[in-house]
């Protein structure tokens, strides 16, 4: 019997966007002799929809975005509701990233109806989406990683001079400013001065009540992909080149001048710490199925842990599938071993 697989995409997001060519990739390379694929799209406002059956891979991603008049309104009351439609999948595949669907939210719902789901639980989506509670995290395994400073908009408001002089006090210059939560560097930018570093932290805030300043790091960036449940393995390691100041939103998506090179030329004891920290890094946040985990490693090859993403870049141009690719598992594999782990979570769970 065909496995039923719901795919998530779309997504109250900022990341909506990205969203849609993973799953234009996804359904485009998953194995129809093995799965039939449900399509169901969030819209930007949060709406739920379910499309018609994919039978056969899509050409475009506007196929995967459902016309309005193709689309079978199924909003999310009815998709809790109907228990025909919560029986109907075998596994969830919740393509979804940044805010309301790789921070654990949309994984609590999958939850709540028992239903398998590929990737992270509840408590690794939402402790990996917040830079700040992953930072603590990182802080209690032991892994090196840059200083930073956090603060909420109310605080800011009230004492925006002290927290400049904290941030002089505790970092240096440059500086990198985010919203807590948030990925594909969406509301991310260097300070190199006071001046700066007050935009940077307005223009953060326009994501989030929390914003994260971070000493900037002048260093190489190279990435690793994890994958399993328990006992998760490593793959060899990526290095992004982004030709812009830094590995900003169009640099990742748009402008394609951005270069993965695949292995990283790193040395094997630097590489044997990376894989080090990456598991630790999956075990403190208590990851399943797939996680990235990027890091910074400077000229004398010390290596710090920038963030790890609970739900990476999936198409198979993307950094987390050609770090598989080249440890040897082709990217339908992928999908077939992140689905399978999916049953074993929820399986074990039982
Ligand atoms: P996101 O989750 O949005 O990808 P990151 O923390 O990875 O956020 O930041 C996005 C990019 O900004 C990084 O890939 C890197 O190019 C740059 N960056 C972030 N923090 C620093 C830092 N402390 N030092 C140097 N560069 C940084
Ligand atoms: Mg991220
Ligand atoms: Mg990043």
């Amino acid at each position: 019997m065909k496995k039923r697989i719901g795919l998530l995409y779309g997504g109250k997001s900022a990341e909506h966007e990205v969203s849609l060519s993973t799953a234009t990739a996804v359904s485009k390379a998953i194995d129809y002799a093995k799965y039939e694929v449900h399509p169901i799209y969030i819209t930007l406002d949060g709406q739920w929809l379910r499309g018609p059956e994919l039978t056969q891979a899509v050409e475009s991603t506007e196929q995967l975005q459902l016309k309005p008049n193709q689309i079978l309104p199924n909003n999310i009351t009815e998709f809790v509701l109907d228990k025909t439609s919560q029986t109907q999948f075998d596994v969830v595949f919740p393509l979804l990233h940044g805010t309301n669907g790789e921070d654990g939210t949309v994984q609590g719902l999958l939850e709540v109806l028992n239903l398998p789901y590929v990737g992270n639980g509840v408590l690794a989506s939402s402790a990996g989406m917040d830079k700040v509670v992953m930072k603590q995290l990182f802080g209690v395994a032991g892994l090196q990683q840059v200083p930073y400073v956090y603060f909420l908009r109310k605080e800011w408001d009230q004492n925006q001079d002290e927290l400049i002089a904290k941030c002089e006090q505790e970092l240096s210059w440059p500086m990198f400013v985010k919203p807590a939560n948030l990925g594909s560097s969406v509301g991310i930018s260097k300070a190199s001065n006071v001046e700066e570093l007050i935009k940077a932290i307005q223009f953060a805030f326009q994501y989030d009540r929390k914003v994260i300043i971070e000493k900037g790091l002048n260093a190489r960036e190279i990435e690793m992909g994890v994958l399993g449940n328990d006992r998760p393995n490593v793959s060899v390691a990526g290095e992004i080149k982004p030709m812009t100041e830094f590995y900003d939103y169009d640099s990742k998506y748009k402008d394609g001048s951005t270069a993965l090179i695949i292995p990283a030329e790193i040395p094997t004891d630097v590489e044997s710490t990376m894989k080090e920290m990456a598991i630790k890094a999956f075990k403190i946040l208590d990851c399943a199925g797939l996680v990235r985990s990027d890091f910074f490693v400077t000229e004398n090859n010390e290596v710090y842990i920038n963030e790890v993403n609970t739900m990476p870049g999936f198409t198979p141009v993307s950094m987390y599938p050609l770090l598989w690719q080249h440890t040897g598992v082709s990217y339908p594999q992928l999908i077939d071993t992140l689905i399978e782990l999916a049953i074993e979570r929820h399986t074990e769970k039982q």
